[in-house]
């Protein structure tokens, strides 16, 4: 009998004996628990253990370089600020819910609030294409 890793996907070997692994190891367990409380975790405060700063910064030079990608081609990984720093974009689930609770914490700052409503499409674009039949984890 085999089942599949709830972080990864590749099948995890099951004897048959006892519960079922649900995931292929102890790794992919402990990232599958990190994605479970990241909510919870991103919206600490700072002083209380939670993210500070800086990944705010990263979500609003992403709302900039969104805007002129409506123009411009495609900006090649790692993006470039328009002050010509590189950046990366979140690699996985964590990140990517982190990201998106900082951005929630900053709707009022000066750089993404007059932007809010193109911001708030790429979301429910974004959503949509979440909900919409994924396909198979890599
Ligand atoms: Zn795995």
């Amino acid at each position: 009998m085999e089942r599949t890793c709830a972080w990864c996907g590749k099948p995890v070997a099951y004897s048959g004996r006892g519960r079922p692994p649900r995931y292929c190891s102890a790794a992919h367990r402990r990232r599958g628990w990190e994605l479970r409380t990241a909510q919870e975790r991103a919206e600490r405060p700072v002083d209380d253990g939670g993210r500070d700063r800086a990944p705010v910064r990263e979500v609003v030079q992403r709302t900039v370089v969104l805007q002129e990608a409506a123009q411009a081609p495609p900006a090649p990984r790692p993006a470039q600020r328009l002050s010509g720093q590189p950046y990366t974009l979140p690699e996985d689930a964590v990140e990517w819910v982190e990201a998106l609770a900082a951005l929630r914490r900053e709707v009022t700052h000066p750089q993404i609030y007059p932007f809010r409503e193109q911001v708030a499409r790429a979301c429910e674009r974004a959503a949509l294409a979440l909900r919409a039949g994924a396909p198979e984890p890599v």
